[in-house]
């Protein structure tokens, strides 16, 4: 692989913006991404869900903001890696090689980490054959509403996104009813009260016991938490709320500076690796917000410097889009 300017670690909605910035910038860029496809958490966690805090955007879906930045983030030509983990990063005399876990060797000038909460994984129910249903009437969110059309709907969990799962799906599914291990939810309030409003049934002090089906989810056992008592019930679509976990994985062997999954940073993004930036979501500073809207920032701030030091000559500012002669 040739050597890049710049290798961008997570084509999240902040590496996206990182790739864009420094197509403008005049560098060649490579983003490496362990899934499938581009978007981040804005495409594996709620393509469905509407986003409010863009500037400019006063509502917009979040597969559509990921489609807009997917779109703005590869206008330059970037290289795009999928469905590759990095796994290594190693100096070497011109920067570093990036080794993924399949053994692809990565060279680059500098690199920007934006890995978000680094490789994310849904917390399971783990009972018997949950694995074997997933795809097949079990879920960790919603990609495509379509696909619950018709079908007896629980939805386990009492935070935000079963509560949120449960307004989006209400329409669209047969019937829908939260399962919940207690009578308290993490929740905002006003949408407990939305989804109680539409009528959709709380099945209370019941944990998800057995998954029943051929092929298919058709049935699951409930079981009481207080008295133990059992009830099985129709249900074609399983969607489990209960948290994913996360972790930095490999990126936390790279000797840099962190606080819990977290990668340390100065104003201008630097971590202690000189040439290694971390921005949005992965990185933490006295202030970090976990926001789109600030990592963008974070990431035109960490593009323009790593500029300066692989062209001295260039200046941090780059000026204004509006006047770019490649928009014209
Ligand atoms: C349900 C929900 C709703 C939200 N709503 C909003 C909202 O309304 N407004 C808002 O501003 N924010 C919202 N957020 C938060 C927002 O999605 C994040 O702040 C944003 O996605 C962070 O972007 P990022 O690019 O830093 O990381 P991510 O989007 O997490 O992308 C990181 C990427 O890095 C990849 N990666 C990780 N480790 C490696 C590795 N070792 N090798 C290769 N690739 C790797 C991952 O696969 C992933 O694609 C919401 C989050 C959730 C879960």
């Amino acid at each position: 692989m040739d050597r890049v300017d710049l290798t961008i670690i997570g084509g999240g909605p902040v590496g996206l913006f990182a790739a864009f910035y420094a197509g403008m910038r005049g560098m060649s860029v490579r983003i490496v991404d362990s899934l499938a496809e581009l978007g981040g958490q804005l495409v594996a966690l709620y393509p469905e869900k509407y986003v409010f805090d863009m500037p400019g955007f006063p509502k917009v879906l979040a597969r559509d903001l990921a489609n807009s930045l997917i779109e703005q983030g590869t206008q330059f030509g970037p290289e795009v890696v999928l469905s590759q983990t990095a796994e290594r990063l190693d100096s070497d005399e011109e920067g570093y090689t990036i080794v993924t876990r399949s053994g692809l060797h990565l060279p680059t000038r500098t690199v920007v980490i934006s890995a978000g909460a680094g490789a994310f994984s849904p917390t399971k129910l783990g009972v018997e054959r949950e694995d074997d249903f997933v795809g097949q009437g079990v879920s960790y969110g919603v990609k495509a509403k379509a696909d619950f059309a018709g079908k007896r709907c629980l939805i386990v969990g009492g935070g935000d996104s079963a509560f949120d799962w449960a307004l989006n799906l209400h329409n669209v599914a047969e019937s829908i009813s939260i399962v919940h291990r207690r009578d308290q939810f993490r929740a905002h309030e006003e949408t407990v009260k939305e989804v109680a409003g539409l009528g959709v049934p709380f099945r209370l002090w019941k944990v998800v016991k057995a998954l029943h089906g051929e092929g298919r989810l058709t049935s699951v056992t409930l079981e009481d938490t207080r008295s133990k008592e059992t009830e099985e019930i129709a249900c074609e679509a399983l969607v489990v709320n209960i948290g994913f976990k996360s972790s930095l994985g490999p990126i936390k062997e790279w000797g840099l500076e962190l606080n819990r999954n977290q990668i340390l940073v100065d104003h201008l993004g630097r971590t202690n690796r000189p040439g290694v930036f971390a921005v949005g979501d992965v990185c933490d500073f006295d202030g970090k917000l976990k926001l789109i809207a600030t990592g963008v920032g974070e990431a035109a701030t960490a593009v323009c410097v790593a500029k300066t030091m692989i062209d001295p000559g260039a200046k941090l500012f780059p000026g204004h889009s509006s006047d770019m002669e490649q928009f014209a």
